[in-house]
């Protein structure tokens, strides 16, 4: 996932208004948050959830009070975290406001407990410092599980008996991978309830923070022109595609477990499916638009092998230089089948139809003479780039201005970065400040997530049982030519 999310400047200041005056608003002197990073000297901490926690610091977003811990098992002091933290911290709103004396009095609330993640009495001992710091408020609590997820279950048990909060709320964030099928994410699921409400927990995909998944909500349910269209009458057809120009490069141990369908499309695309799918919520509350997430992806069918194309990349040579194949990687093992791509043919069974949206046909189209012989081009095309150079774009046929009458195809084009000059924030801020205020709208349901375990299950079983054999495509290139052959079966253009 390169490349940035982006903002539109109005939508996020008037959500910071509701956020600041509405009921979620922190509370000003009676309480206090305490936010624990468990995993502080990993990647993903020093990456994104300590830069995210400075940026809302900056925007003055966090409570008045609050504390930062790091826990891991490295031996740290608490100038060591924050030597190690200060070198992620960017001042990226505006460069020239004192932005050194807030990472100051940013770091200066950063402390450091080191500890065992199945060890009450470490937890114990983070609680005695949480409490000297909480100084008799009314303590809230957010873990933040930024470790592997073989350990989440360790880390529940000894931080909810030792570490929750007398008073306040605690809420624990836990990161993907939920589980590795139905079987081991309800597992997952019933561990976790063992010391947690389902309220307590949130599960975080940070492709629901990301600003053009957010507006895709806004654009569908607030203008009139898209709601109409938005079925099966019109659409043809609607192509999810993730791509990402770079390989492993090292980390292929990690991923070599899961493979691109568990990486990214059973969690980010289906989340953005279900929003692109579901029906109009009653209203914008958590619940509501959970429960419409959850009906659009219980009535989806499973997955079957047929409608899946599985490929992986093979070494490529281009301009002189020489790119390495997925196999290539030291930390691949051999003789690896782990699919690094994955086309699936996806299908709703409700009144809606199935995020590049490719609209019919006109009907008896008039200018289809001017239109040149394939009118499959000449279709409208709905494309919300979610990243990087975000933005909303329909193609639509245009008169070529002269004397004649030829037509093209133009876009009507909203491109962000002329639109809007703010800053966005990261994905990772925005959940932050959710889990903070106890707005779980963009975090994942067990039902959603159980849902979303039973569309690709079995087909994930067939794959491994079989060892079906990856198709082989070259680095960088736009897959494997099967995955045409799936969308020509369901007469669809592919890209
Ligand atoms: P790391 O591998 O960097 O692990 C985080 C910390 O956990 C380490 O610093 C280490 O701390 C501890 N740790 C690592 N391996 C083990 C182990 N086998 N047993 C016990 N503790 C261990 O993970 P990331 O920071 O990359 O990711 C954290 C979580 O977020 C994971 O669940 C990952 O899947 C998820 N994630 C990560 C993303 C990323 O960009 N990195 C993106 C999306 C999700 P210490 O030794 O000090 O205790």
């Amino acid at each position: 996932s390169n490349g940035r999310p982006q903002i539109s400047a109005s939508f996020g200041n008037e959500m910071l208004d509701a956020r600041l005056s509405g009921d979620g608003a922190p509370e000003q002197g009676g309480s206090t948050v305490s936010i624990t990073v468990v995993g502080a000297s990993g990647d993903l901490a020093k990456k994104k959830i300590f830069p995210a926690l400075f940026a809302l610091f900056y925007e003055d977003c966090l409570p008045e009070h609050f504390t930062v811990f790091g826990y891991a098992r490295s031996k740290m002091s608490d100038e060591e975290l924050r030597t190690m933290i200060s070198r992620t911290l960017t001042c990226r709103i505006d460069k020239r406001e004192n932005c050194g004396d807030k990472m100051e009095h940013f770091l200066q609330r950063c402390f450091y407990q080191s500890g065992q993640y199945n060890s009450e009495e470490g937890f114990a001992e983070l609680d005695r410092k949480l409490k000297e710091k909480e100084a008799g408020k009314v303590p809230n609590r957010l873990f933040y599980l930024s470790i592997p997820p073989n350990i989440f279950v360790d880390v529940v048990r000894s931080a909810s008996r030792t570490a929750s909060s007398s008073s306040g709320w605690t809420r624990f964030i836990v990161e993907k991978p939920f589980g590795r099928d139905s079987e081991s994410s309800g597992e997952l699921t019933r561990s976790l309830k063992k010391y947690l409400a389902e309220e307590q927990i949130f599960r975080i995909d940070h492709y629901l923070g990301k600003e053009l998944v957010e507006n895709l909500s806004v654009l569908r349910f607030s203008n009139l022109v898209f709601e109409p269209l938005w079925s099966r009458n019109y659409i043809r057809n609607v192509q999810l595609i993730f791509s990402e120009d770079f390989g492993t490069e090292g980390r292929g141990g990690y991923f070599d477990n899961y493979g691109i369908i568990r990486d990214i499309m059973q969690n980010h695309l289906l989340q953005i499916l279900a929003l692109f799918a579901m029906e109009t919520p009653v209203s914008l509350d958590a619940e509501d638009i959970r429960n419409e997430k959850v009906k659009v992806l219980r009535s989806m069918r499973q997955l079957k092998l047929e409608d899946v194309v599985v490929g992986q990349y093979k070494g490529h040579s281009k301009g002189g230089k020489s790119y390495p194949g997925y196999a290539d990687d030291p930390t691949v093992p051999k003789g690896s089948i782990t699919p690094t791509f994955a086309a699936a043919a996806l299908f709703i069974d409700n009144a809606r139809a199935e995020i590049r949206v490719q609209f019919r046909r006109v009907p008896g189209n008039l200018y289809r003479r001017n239109i040149g012989t394939d009118l499959d081009k000449a279709t409208n095309e709905l494309v919300l780039r979610v990243q990087p150079d975000e933005a909303i774009y329909l193609k639509i046929n245009n008169k070529v201005p002269g004397l004649g009458m030829r037509l093209d195809r133009s876009n009507l084009n909203l491109l962000y970065s002329e639109r809007y000059h703010g800053e966005i924030p990261d994905a990772y801020e925005r959940l932050l400040l959710d889990a903070i205020e106890g707005e779980r709208r963009l975090f994942i349901r067990s039902d959603e997530l159980d849902a979303a375990w039973a569309i690709f299950t079995p087909v994930l079983r067939e794959l491994e049982e079989k060892r079906v054999a990856p198709e082989l495509y070259p680095y960088g290139s736009r897959g494997p030519v099967g995955a045409h052959y799936l969308a020509a079966n369901y007469n669809v253009r592919w890209g």
